[in-house]
């Protein structure tokens, strides 16, 4: 065991098997906590100006880390989807956070009146923080924004499968943040055990299903609260009324961004039957246009090693010995080399429903493409899935939105666009059932990671004494007025 107080935060690190014991390092986080005021708006805000001021600082260094973690990930796609989107969650929250931490006013019952009642939002004490690998820069400090808005401390785990990102960000968490403020353990699934049976006052997962789940036993343990920010397979419906090429575009971006290792990424899609082949042909462009070649292309993200990799071709192989039709898309015919871990954007038609691409969370470049003929089937079919995090409708008849709204349940809903509705920093973002549970961003963030206090001022003059023994003749009063005879 290091004794937390001979380090900075920079030495708080742990491989697996875990050389430090998180749990006095969170005892020491906590206890700073106790003996400090809960922060002002001014001081939080002063955090966030210096994480703000780390990322843009860093932000090249991010970029070159991801680039390691991935083999080739899109430089702008890091920039885009890994410091623009976590940069507008701060500026987001600082522009409102005095706002989002004054007293709310709430209804005070007649018969208690004059009093009055409000909502306190108080920071809970320590967050922990366990993130994936896949945005990972996004995907640790947006849930941070939210911890530091609401007042907290804060531990994060990142992803074993991105360790120079893991490095990067304990680095540039240890020159912005004391070490019993905010501080980066890492290490694989023995840390994450580790870190998920601590006692802290909330618990963020990002991550797989499977991994929630036992985050989510052992959570239970301490009664940790949780946001369980987990996976699913989520659904494009396309409709008989929308321009099937624009269709394609705004899924196949969706699909083939970070090479579909995205949680909101479009999994599969439902188109009506006589339109499939004019959405394979649309796809087929749109893919050749947007990457027309892949092997050195520096746009086209790496699978993330080599087991996804497999999977991902295991997955192809299992459909193709279903019965499924594989169109892959290869606009410049390269062989590609397997050891370089780019797979080339791939269709799938005629896909058996048991499929281990149709039980799966795909999390690649892999599209299978159904087909449905009325929309009620369409939404049966996604109805007898799990609850996905997100769902993707493409039309323009105002009932058939409002019907997909209506009768189906996920974490999100893009109308006419993939994964933009994740990006908007006042909408919560968070599963339902199978893909998660709590949610944050923006305001959600916030009040994710704070004490909602519900406090009740009695005010001089006292109406309810009134109503303590002895009881007489004027409590029957009362309760004849409020209840009638
Ligand atoms: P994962 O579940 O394998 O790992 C996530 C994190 O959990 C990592 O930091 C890992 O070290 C840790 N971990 C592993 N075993 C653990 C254990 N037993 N106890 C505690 N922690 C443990 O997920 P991944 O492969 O890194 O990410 C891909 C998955 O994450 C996909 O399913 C994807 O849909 C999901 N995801 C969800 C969101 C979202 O916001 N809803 C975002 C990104 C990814």
């Amino acid at each position: 065991m290091i004794p937390p107080s001979a380090q900075s935060s920079r030495d708080i690190y742990s491989t697996s098997p875990p050389s430090l014991d998180l749990g006095v390092f969170l005892r020491r986080m906590r206890s700073a906590q106790r003996s400090h005021q809960a922060p002002s708006c001014d001081a939080r805000v002063a955090h966030l100006d210096r994480l703000e001021e780390a990322l843009l600082r860093r932000k090249g260094a991010l970029v070159d880390a991801i680039q390691k973690d991935f083999g080739n990930r899109s430089r702008h796609e890091t920039l885009i989807a890994d410091i623009f989107v976590t940069l507008n969650e701060l500026k987001f929250a600082r522009a409102h956070l005095r706002a989002w931490m004054q007293p709310r006013p709430r209804h005070v019952g007649l018969s208690f009146l004059p009093a009055h009642a409000v909502l306190l939002y108080q920071p809970l004490g320590v967050v922990g923080i366990i993130s994936p690998w896949n945005y990972p820069v996004q995907l640790a400090i947006a849930p941070l924004i939210g911890a530091l808005a609401a007042g907290n401390r804060v531990i994060i785990k990142p992803s074993e499968l991105t360790p120079a990102t893991g490095e990067a960000l304990k680095d540039l968490i240890a020159e912005t943040f004391d070490p019993d403020h905010v501080a980066v353990v890492t290490g694989g699934p023995s840390v994450g055990e580790a870190f998920s049976r601590l006692p802290f006052d909330h618990l963020v997962f990002t991550g797989s299903t499977r991994v929630g789940k036992a985050v989510m036993r052992a959570a239970s343990e301490n009664l940790v609260p949780l946001v369980l920010e987990l996976g699913g397979k989520s659904p494009a419906i396309v409709g008989d009324d929308f321009d099937i090429v624009a269709a394609a575009e705004r899924i196949m971006m969706g699909k083939l961004f970070n090479s579909g290792q995205t949680c909101v990424a479009p999994d599969y899609v439902l188109v009506p039957e006589d339109k499939r082949d004019a959405f394979v042909d649309a796809a087929r462009d749109v893919v050749a246009n947007m990457y027309p070649t892949l092997q050195k292309n520096q746009d086209y993200t790496c699978v993330i090693n080599d087991r996804h990799y497999a999977r991902l071709q295991g997955y192809i192989e299992d459909a193709r010995g279903r019965g499924a039709r594989v169109i892959e898309i290869n606009p410049a015919r390269e062989t590609l080399d397997p050891k370089d871990r780019k797979l080339c954007p791939t269709l799938l038609l005629d896909v058996s429903d048991d499929a281990l691409v149709m039980q799966e969370e795909i999390f690649g470049p892999l599209l299978p493409i159904k087909t449905y003929r009325a929309l009620s089937e369409a939404i049966d079919f996604v109805n007898d899935k799990s609850n996905p995090l997100a769902l993707y409708y493409f039309g323009h008849d105002r009932r058939q939105i409002d019907r997909v709204l209506s009768e189906t349940l996920s974490g999100g809903v893009g109308i006419n666009e993939t994964m933009a509705h994740v990006a908007q920093e006042d909408l919560p973002f968070g599963g339902v059932g199978a893909s998660g549970m709590g949610a944050y961003h923006g305001f959600d963030g916030f009040e994710a990671f704070s004490k909602k206090k519900p406090v009740f001022y009695q005010s001089r003059i006292r109406t309810t004494g009134l109503l303590s023994p002895p009881y007489g003749r004027m409590v029957d009063t009362f309760l004849r007025w409020i209840l009638g005879k």
